[in-house]
This record gives structure tokens, C-alpha cells and sequence, in this order.
């Protein structure tokens, strides 16, 4: 299989824009060639076991490392700087959000992607956004985006009241913060809100990013009591409670419905990530 190829980026600063969300900004001259318009796609971002950051391709080839996915919030061409929200989530925190939460100007880390942008089909009727504060990124980046004659409601998941944004929507777009102090372990909070929206006329684009006990619970919703159709919903885990990414994202294959066989080989693989630390 061929190498990722990897870019090393340097912080070029980092700031709490929240109490639980850390906004680092990267730049380096590995992102001279990172292409523009890519703002709700994903990177990936390569950590160690403890936290710290795998900051050069030598370093990938030696050390035991985890992949961890982000939203790019934002990148300007001028001065190549990419912009990455990490939501830091306390005693919880994995190797991604412990390294974010501690980072400092001049620090290098190993970045892969980017991966596809998030958007919703912009020609919808009527739009519903809705997401915790691991997909409040890619949301945001939505909302920015949207047409200005644009309908809808977006409902957002934050831990604090002090964690909600300035973002800029619409006038017709209407956004609903949800507090939840215990993401995950209380999944039906973002549910609540979407069930006691009144439904728009027309046929709506929803877009969901959320944990993925909760995930689980709207998308049941939206289908069976909305009616909503696979070519008008982007719906995905972004993270689950308990579990690490590697661990989500065997669940998430198995939501998707591999075959049984599969699912034990993937759980395997899962297992010995966890336990052994492996590369891949
Ligand atoms: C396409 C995509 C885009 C994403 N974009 C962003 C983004 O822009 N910003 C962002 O903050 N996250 C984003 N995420 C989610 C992020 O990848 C996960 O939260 C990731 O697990 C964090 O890694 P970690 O090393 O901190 O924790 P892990 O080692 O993966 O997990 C350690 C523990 O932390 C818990 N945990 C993980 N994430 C959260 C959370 N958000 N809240 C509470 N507890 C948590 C786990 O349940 C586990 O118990 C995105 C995920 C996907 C799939």
C-alpha cells in the first residue's frame, strides 16, 4: 500500500475561543501546496500514546502512533494558514485533545488529507443543522456558506453557556444552543430540540454531526418520523462515549453493516491497536 503523504505543519498560535474549544492555527511551508475551499473537510493528525504530537516523518516510521480526525475550519491561502477547532473534553481527553489543550507557537505535528468537504445541497428548500461541539466546526462552516435567502434552524450542543459562537447565518436561519454538561452520557439532548421544531414547508437538507449514541437516535427519528431521504441528509458519528476513535470507528462499520465476519476481524484489529499500540 502506498505511504500517506504526509505534511508536517507548525502552530503558529493557539487560543482558547471558548472554555472547551481550542482554536490552533497552523501554517509551515508544507501548506503552500494545500488546496483552497476545503473548509468542513477533514485531516488527519498524527499523535503519540501520551499525548504528544508525531512531529516529523522520520518520527512516523519509529513511533507508535493514533490518527485522529479533524474538521478544517478555515484556510487562507495568504500566509497559508489552516485553522483546526479542537473541543476539549476534561478528564475525557485522548491524545488529540490533551496535545491541543497544551500546545504552544513553534510546535510540529504530521497532518494527512485533506478528506472531502461536509456541505449541504444548497438548492434545498429549507435547511436543519444540528451538532455537538465535534461537529460545531464543520456546522459552522455550513452556515457560513449558505445562500442568503436560506431557511431553517440550526441546533447546536454545547457543554457550557459560555461555549456558544458568533457565527454569521442568515437572517432566516434561525440557531438554538442546547447545553449538555455530560455529552454522550446524556445522548437524547440534541434529539429533545430537533422533536419540538416546527417542520418547514418543502423538502428539507439535514445535516447532522454528533456522538454517536445520539447520532443513532435522530437518524431513527428523521427516518421513520421525518421521512427523510438518504439524498438529503449528511448524517455521521463524529465521535462515541467511551470509546476511542479506533474504537468508533469499528462500531461505525458495524452500524453500516458489514458482514458478521468482518465485524470480528475489524473488532480484532481494534483490540490489538488498543493493547499493542500497533501502527496500522
Ligand atoms: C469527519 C470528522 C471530523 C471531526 N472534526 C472534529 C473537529 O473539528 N473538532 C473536534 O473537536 N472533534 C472533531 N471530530 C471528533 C474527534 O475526531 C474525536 O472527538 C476524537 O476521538 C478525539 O480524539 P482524542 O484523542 O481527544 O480522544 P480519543 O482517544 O479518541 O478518546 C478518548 C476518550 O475521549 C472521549 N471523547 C472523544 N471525543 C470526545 C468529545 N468530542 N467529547 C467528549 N468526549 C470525547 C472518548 O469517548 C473516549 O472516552 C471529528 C470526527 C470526524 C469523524
Amino acid at each position: 500500500m502506498p505511504k500517506p503523504n504526509y505534511r508536517v505543519i507548525t502552530v503558529k498560535d493557539s487560543v482558547k475561543i471558548t472554555p472547551n474549544m481550542q482554536r490552533v492555527t497552523f501554517t509551515g511551508d508544507d501548506l503552500a501546496d494545500f488546496p483552497e475551499n476545503y473548509e468542513s473537510g477533514y485531516v488527519k493528525l498524527l499523535f503519540s500514546e501520551q499525548g504528544g504530537a508525531i512531529a516529523s516523518k522520520e518520527q512516523v516510521e519509529q513511533e507508535k502512533h493514533r490518527k485522529r480526525t479533524y474538521t478544517i475550519r478555515g484556510f487562507s491561502r495568504d500566509g497559508n494558514e489552516l485553522a483546526i477547532d479542537f473541543s476539549l473534553h476534561g478528564s475525557k481527553n485522548g491524545p488529540a485533545a490533551t496535545w491541543a489543550n497544551s500546545t504552544k507557537p513553534g510546535d510540529t505535528i504530521l497532518m494527512g488529507g485533506p478528506g472531502p468537504t461536509k456541505l449541504v445541497d444548497n438548492t434545498a428548500d429549507w435547511f436543519l443543522l444540528a451538532g455537538d461541539m465535534s461537529g460545531l466546526p464543520a456546522l459552522a462552516c455550513n452556515l457560513e456558506q449558505l445562500p442568503e435567502n436560506a431557511q431553517g434552524y440550526a441546533v447546536i450542543e454545547v457543554v457550557s453557556e459560555a461555549d456558544r459562537q458568533d457565527i454569521k447565518v442568515p437572517d432566516g436561519v434561525s440557531i438554538q444552543w442546547v447545553i449538555n454538561d455530560k455529552p454522550g452520557e446524556k445522548p437524547n439532548a440534541l434529539l429533545d430540540a430537533i422533536q419540538a421544531l416546527t417542520w418547514k414547508a418543502g423538502t428539507p437538507y439535514v445535516w447532522v454531526a454528533c456522538e454517536f449514541g445520539a447520532m443513532k437516535n435522530i437518524r431513527a427519528y428523521l427516518k421513520d418520523s421525518r421521512g427523510i431521504e438518504n439524498n438529503n441528509i449528511y448524517i455521521s458519528s463524529y465521535w462515541k462515549f467511551d470509546r476511542t476513535e479506533e474504537e468508533h470507528k469499528v462500531d461505525k462499520r458495524m452500524d453500516a453493516g458489514a458482514p458478521p465476519f468482518i465485524q470480528v476481524l475489524w473488532g480484532i484489529k481494534a483490540k490489538c491497536q488498543n493493547l499493542l499500540s500497533l501502527k496500522k
